[in-house]
């Protein structure tokens, strides 16, 4: 089995190729949910949303969030009503998070409450929120503290961060199924995410970096040269403190990290990184690197597809 930990964007490319490869039973994905908040009565976990959203084969591919061909007129209607909501929301995507609201409010945890989403969509692979308590990313700069959702959409990512931080501070303890996740897996995977809000987050939860010193680890970075392939990790890096390159990534992993994979194109060296094309611009290109990922992990680690 692999397992493979997640954010909305660079991670699942590589998740599309290892689908293509492994039957779906024999994959677990850990999911960042520093990103959830509600909106309008339904709970948003984005990267959630588009791991289960891929698995089930909905998922929009163009920009990686959301669901194909969804329609927005919930959405409109509430903003002709003067409400203008943070994200906005599709019509099948809003009936997602309308049923995980009401999963939580029932009393479901949200690792249970993804488990139904994901029964009732048809997903095999093991979708796993890092926690079921929230640890909520802040963005902290000049113009005051925003939570994630509120600087990256509704600012675009626009106004300089000066640092990040969480709410609550203390971060939650992972789930005991992501801990049995990283335990059984013959390797995990760390894709290209945001190594500061995607991967942080849940590498601060409680057990999981002693559980990943364990196991054999593979992660790919997301920078080639001082920028991300796309979105805010450059920044974010720097307003950490980390340079943002590989370099700076491999420093985040270094305690647990035993294989890095940085792209063929990327000017900043890393001993003992393997090179290797990263740029997953198509299914095809996705499922090229899922290939050398697993021969990297070895052959123990789950039947290859023939
Ligand atoms: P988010 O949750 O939407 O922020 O998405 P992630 O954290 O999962 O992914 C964002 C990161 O993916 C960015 O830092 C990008 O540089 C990286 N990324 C996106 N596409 C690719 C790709 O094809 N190759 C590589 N190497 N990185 C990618």
């Amino acid at each position: 089995m692999i397992t493979v930990l997640s954010g909305g964007t660079g991670t699942p490319k590589l998740l599309r190729g290892l689908r293509r490869r492994l039957p779906d039973r024999d994959l677990a994905v850990v999911v960042n949910t520093g990103e959830d908040c509600w909106v309008s009565g339904g709970q948003l976990s984005p990267d959630v949303d588009t791991v289960l959203y891929l698995c089930a084969g909905l998922l929009n591919e163009q920009t990686w969030w959301g669901i194909a061909g969804d329609t927005f007129a919930c959405h409109e209607a509430l903003r002709s009503l003067g409400e203008e909501e943070v994200v906005r929301i599709g019509d099948r995507d809003r009936a997602v998070h309308l049923l995980r609201g009401e999963l939580l409010r029932r009393g479901l945890t949200l690792t249970a409450a993804t488990e139904l989403i994901a029964e009732r969509l048809r997903v095999e692979v093991r979708v796993l929120p890092m926690a079921d308590q929230p640890y909520a990313t802040h963005v902290l700069t000049d113009d005051g503290r925003f939570h994630f959702q509120e600087w990256w959409v509704r600012h675009r990512g626009g106004i300089l961060p000066r640092g990040i931080a969480w709410e609550p501070p203390a971060p939650p303890p992972a789930t005991p199924e992501v801990l049995s996740a990283l335990q059984e897996a013959d390797a995990v995977v760390i894709g290209p995410s945001n190594p500061v809000t995607s991967i942080g987050p849940i590498l601060a939860c409680s057990g999981v970096r002693e559980a990943l010193r364990d196991a054999f680890v593979i992660a790919v970075s997301p920078f080639i040269g001082d920028t991300p392939v796309s979105g805010p990790a450059g920044a974010l890096m720097t307003a950490r403190g980390f340079e943002p390159t590989s370099r700076g990534v491999l420093s985040l992993y270094a305690d647990f990290c035993d294989v890095f994979i940085q792209d063929v194109r990327d000017p900043v060296g890393v001993p003992g990184a393997v090179r290797a094309d990263t740029l997953m611009t198509d299914p095809a290109r996705s499922e090229g690197l899922a290939e050398i990922v697993l021969e990297l992990a070895g052959p123990g680690a789950g039947r290859l597809r023939s």
